[in-house]
């Protein structure tokens, strides 16, 4: 399958899609966690029985997207991937507020994962389930950081679709066995470590959030991909740990989120292999 204008066409109106895709998910990044706010409030309040005002409506797709310093609603035009950005210079055509890096940034690296996803398997299944796969990793990677939280709302449906996927056999590297027990053992093993340590050091170390995110990291890679994910996961913690600490940019209370390391060790393993993994770390 393909377009016709050979592979280098197809990945890049791939990666065309992915900065498209990447707008998107700047929207659920902001959103979701907002959204799963309001939900514990309102079901906080219904519990209470606290008289509440009817909340305006809040989700993906409404309200329209607006400038958080001047209210200014942003034109189909000053929202184009990447370039709008460019040509806004990173501010509000109204108040001149900037606007911050991370937005056009996270819409091209799901462009460039989008363009690696199709550059690597070609216009398939396999790749529409690997550029599903990256989308949810950068998703949960930036909530997570943001606010440590891990959705249910994207880990659970990427572990079923990781399950579905080895099911369909569109990822020929992985059969069903194998990733239903890599599901298994990844939310199991978490589990254990963070009982583990929070009998010893009466202190939660991770989340049931990142129990989540690894057995969807199972059921993608399979059983034997565990091992060296958690280590990736590991050095990539480490490295950031001290680099934060140097800077002095450690959060209240010096908490870093897990599900980055995990999502940085993802994509990692899907580039690479899992198995070049050990590969680097000379095992
Ligand atoms: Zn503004």
């Amino acid at each position: 399958m393909g377009t016709g204008f050979g592979p280098a066409f197809d990945a890049l109106l791939a990666g065309f899609f992915g900065l498209l895709f990447g707008s998107f998910l700047n929207v659920v990044i902001y959103r979701l966690p907002k959204m799963m706010e309001r939900q514990w409030a309102q079901e906080c309040a219904e519990l209470t029985d606290t008289p509440q005002e009817p909340a305006e409506k809040f989700n993906l797709l409404v309200p329209r997207s607006r400038c958080s310093s001047c209210g200014h609603v942003i034109a189909w035009y000053e929202n184009i991937p990447v370039a709008s950005y460019l040509f806004l210079k990173g501010k509000c055509s109204v108040c001149g507020a900037s606007y911050g890096l991370r937005y056009p940034v996270i819409e091209a690296v799901t462009g460039a994962l989008f363009f690696f996803c199709v550059w690597r398997w070609g216009w398939s299944l396999t790749a529409l389930a690997w550029c599903g796969f990256s989308a949810a990793l950068l998703a949960l990677a930036m909530i997570d950081w943001d606010t440590t939280l891990l959705p249910d709302d994207i880990t659970l449906p990427l572990l079923w679709a990781g399950l579905i996927v080895a099911a369909l056999q569109w990822n020929p590297a992985v059969n069903l066995s194998t990733a239903l027990w890599g599901a298994v053992a990844g939310y199991l093993s978490l589990w254990l470590v963070y009982w583990a340590f929070k009998l010893a050091t009466g202190k939660e170390g991770m989340g049931y959030g990142d129990f989540k995110l690894f057995a969807a990291l199972g059921a993608w890679f399979g059983w034997p991909a565990l091992v060296p994910i958690i280590l990736m996961a590991s050095v990539i913690g480490a490295v950031i740990g001290i680099a934060l600490k140097f800077s002095s940019k450690l959060r209240e209370g010096g908490y870093v989120p897990f599900g980055p390391f995990l999502a940085g060790a993802g994509f990692t393993a899907m580039i690479f292999g899992p198995q070049s993994i050990l590969r680097f770390a000379g095992l």
